[in-house]
Order: C-alpha cells, then sequence, then structure tokens
C-alpha cells in the first residue's frame, strides 16, 4: 500500500484570514489538525516537505471568467466549472463560486495555491462535504456523527480530542481525499483546462445508483 509515510496536508480554507481556517497534517496513521488563520501561518506551517496539499477551496474560475468581479465584461457569462456541474449531476450540494462569500475564498485559495505551487508543493481542489456524502458518513451539520464517521479510517493523533472542531474535521476529510489520490481510490471530476476538483471514488452502491438515475433520466418520453 502506497502513501504511507507521505506527509499529506488537509486545508479546510475560510474565505477571510479574520475566520478560522483548519488545517490537518496527515502522516502514517497520525492526523493531527489545528486552527490557523492568516496566509502566513497556512505557507509557514506547511512549509515545503509535504507531498500533496488538498484544499477546500474553489481553485479555478468557470471559462470565460478572467475575474470574479461584477463590473467586468466576463461577469454574467458563466457561473459554473464542469466540476461543479458534475457534481450537480451527482446530486451533492455546493455553493457556486460567483456566490457573495463564495468569491472571497475562490480568490485567496486562488492566490494561496499559487503561493504553495511556488514552493513546489502539489496542490489540488477537493470538497469535504462531497467526499463525505460519497463516503455516506454525516457532513460538518452533525459533528459527533461526522467524528463518528470519520473513525473508520482508523487514525490516531489529536483530532479525536472531545474539542475538535467542524473546520478541524473537514480538513482531516480533506486529507484522507490526498490519502485516497495517492493509493488510486480517487477520481477527478471536470475539465482538466479549466480546473478539477478530486474526490474519492464513488462506493459501487452509489454508482449503481447514478447509473440508475442517469438512466431514467435518458429514458425517452412516450406521449400515449
Ligand atoms: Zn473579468
Amino acid at each position: 500500500m502506497t502513501g504511507n509515510h507521505e506527509k499529506l496536508i488537509g486545508l479546510d480554507l475560510a474565505g477571510s484570514d479574520k475566520r478560522p481556517s483548519g488545517i490537518c497534517f496527515l502522516q502514517g496513521n497520525q492526523a493531527n489538525v489545528f486552527i490557523i488563520n492568516t496566509d502566513e501561518e497556512i505557507l509557514r506551517a506547511i512549509g515545503d516537505h509535504a507531498q500533496t496539499v488538498a484544499i477546500d477551496a474553489p481553485l479555478s474560475l468557470p471559462k470565460g471568467r478572467c475575474c470574479l468581479r461584477d463590473g467586468c465584461d466576463c461577469s454574467g457569462k458563466a457561473h459554473f466549472r464542469l466540476c461543479d456541474l458534475e457534481l450537480r449531476k451527482l446530486k451533492i450540494k455546493f455553493f457556486p463560486i460567483t456566490l457573495g462569500p463564495m468569491r472571497k475564498l475562490t480568490l485567496r485559495g486562488m492566490a494561496l495555491k499559487n503561493k504553495l505551487e511556488a514552493n513546489g508543493l502539489r496542490v489540488f481542489e477537493t470538497y469535504p462535504g462531497a467526499a463525505q456524502d460519497i463516503w455516506g458518513i454525516p457532513r460538518q451539520k452533525d459533528l459527533q456523527g461526522l467524528k463518528r464517521g470519520l473513525k473508520r479510517f482508523r487514525l490516531q493523533g489529536n483530532w479525536l480530542r472531545p474539542e475538535v472542531t467542524k473546520d478541524e474535521l473537514d480538513a482531516l476529510t480533506c486529507a484522507l481525499v490526498a490519502r485516497e489520490e495517492l493509493r488510486g481510490n480517487a477520481m477527478a471530476i471536470g475539465d482538466p483546462e479549466e480546473g478539477l476538483m478530486i474526490l474519492p471514488k464513488l462506493t459501487h452502491r452509489r454508482e449503481r445508483r447514478e447509473r440508475r438515475v442517469s438512466l431514467e433520466f435518458r429514458k425517452p418520453k412516450i406521449k400515449i
């Protein structure tokens, strides 16, 4: 099994450095999580020795957009990336990146990605809510349920402490997606030229359900 000795990082990024971001360091079966605020703190904490940084934030713009400003000619041209549309097809709930607070998060995420890549790190976008849906475990709204669900990965570390926060558990989820990706258990959705999102592979049960749904969708409507 590969991926056990790599240092993997999950980052649940907030739209602003006034709000807490969660960060997780995963190595072997040790997962340690922290709350962190500014980009400088994040860059310092990550350093340049990690294998992969998986970030919960949009890290690309929809094709046709040069920015997210309202006054620009590009505004109103596209609200979704292909990966967002594919999420929708999977019936996974998300916020469009052109929505108010998501704009700040997207800009912060893209800038941070550039800085991390300049330090030689591999960075990808993921979405813990989608990963949790795919694994069939609760999202952060049910904090204790999410924590119980994540215990199936049998990780040690400070994430088990009672006062762990939702941001830290989402960061841990991001780091687990990075590990699944390293082990070949992940899928990339979206357009590589636009921006990909990495998620755990669909479970067989979910895959069967999706196939059924898409077949029903294609069934021609016959008028009698
Ligand atoms: Zn623009």
